[in-house]
């Protein structure tokens, strides 16, 4: 049995919900916001759509309702206006994370917490300090959806399904996040190499440009839209995924580090095996020397940023 309580049913939690519901991954999905109505209603309108989809119960609670919870998924908190970088969230954030991590021990310690609020690498690391739950316990979304923003990118660019390409964004979810281009495959081949031996002409890929768009894809949607809230959902549910059926699937999400990359004192994405009980272990990959120092100095922000709430 597989309970799912989601923390805020604003366009990022209740998409997550839906993407739960569609993917038949949870047996309970439970919305929790301080707008109960709001969380009622989302909860009726996807209820309404069950007859289609693998059963699964969705409904509005509240705190008790984490008591048995497999996943607790946070998604509560203010969301980047046009222009504002997830870094400037921080203050107002973090006030409203450690409410309701301390709502949630009132009821369990045994969940996996799952941070999405931004700037989520600061919001994990105030979740583990503010809840004294295991490091492996406590994990952000991280930069799995920068990761598949990333595969996208160059699947366009190949012609390739992009579940073929394996590729890694480390670091800050956020401006200082660092592509991994050395680490680059497509159906195993490297991206040179693959390139060298296409026949189709379309010249050396754009690094540059494929940086600026998957670091700047966020601030784009959001100046378009208002928000983003497809991809992270997807993402999010493919985290959930790992922890519910126990996969030991290695993800990008945000963690604690204790000196692996010669990195500690924050939590950043890197490699990690995701199984049941949350992060088994991180996983310390060959980076390239320009991909380490890129790494260490994105760690140096986000240390600065955590240092506050240590
Ligand atoms: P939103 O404004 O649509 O929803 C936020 C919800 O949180 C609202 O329903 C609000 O009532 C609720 N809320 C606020 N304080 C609360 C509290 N103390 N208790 C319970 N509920 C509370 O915002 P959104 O677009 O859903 O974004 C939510 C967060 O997710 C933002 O911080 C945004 O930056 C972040 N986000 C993260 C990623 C990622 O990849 N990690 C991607 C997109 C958005």
């Amino acid at each position: 049995m597989a309970k799912i309580v989601i923390v805020g049913a604003g366009s990022v939690g209740v998409t997550i919900a839906y993407t739960l519901q569609l993917s038949g991954t949870a047996t309970e999905i439970i919305l929790i916001d301080r707008d109960k109505e709001k969380a009622q209603g989302e909860a009726l309108d996807m209820s309404h759509g069950l007859p289609f989809v693998p059963p699964v119960r969705i409904s509005a609670g509240d705190y008790p309702d984490c008591a048995d919870a497999s996943v607790i998924i946070i998604t509560a908190g203010a969301r980047q206006k046009q222009g504002e970088s997830r870094r400037e969230l921080v203050d107002r954030n973090a006030d409203i994370c450690k409410s309701i991590i301390d709502n949630i021990m009132c009821y369990t310690t045994s969940a996996v917490l799952l941070m999405v609020t931004n700037p989520v690498d600061v919001m994990t690391f105030v979740a583990l300090t503010h809840s004294h739950l295991s490091p492996g316990q406590v994990i952000g979304s991280g930069t799995v959806l920068d990761s598949a923003r990333f595969r996208y990118l160059i699947s366009r660019h190949c012609d390739i399904d992009p579940r073929n390409v394996h590729a890694y964004v480390l670091g800050e979810h956020g401006d200082s996040e660092v592509l991994l281009w050395s680490q680059v495959r497509l159906g195993g081949t490297p991206l040179e190499t693959f390139c060298c031996r296409c026949a189709r002409g379309c010249g050396p890929i754009n690094k540059t440009m494929i940086e600026e768009d998957v670091k700047k894809a966020a601030y784009k949607i959001i100046a378009a839209k208002g928000a983003t809230n497809y991809g992270v959902a997807l993402a999010t549910s493919r985290i959930v995924s790992a922890l519910v059926r126990n996969e030991n699937s290695v993800l990008t999400v945000s963690t604690l580090l204790t000196g692996q990359y010669g990195i500690s004192g924050c939590c950043m994405s890197v490699p990690c095996i995701v199984h049941s009980r949350g992060i088994e272990r991180i996983i310390e990959t060959e980076l390239h020397a320009e991909e380490t120092a890129a790494l260490r100095r994105s760690a140096s922000l986000l240390r600065e940023m955590c240092e506050r709430f240590g």
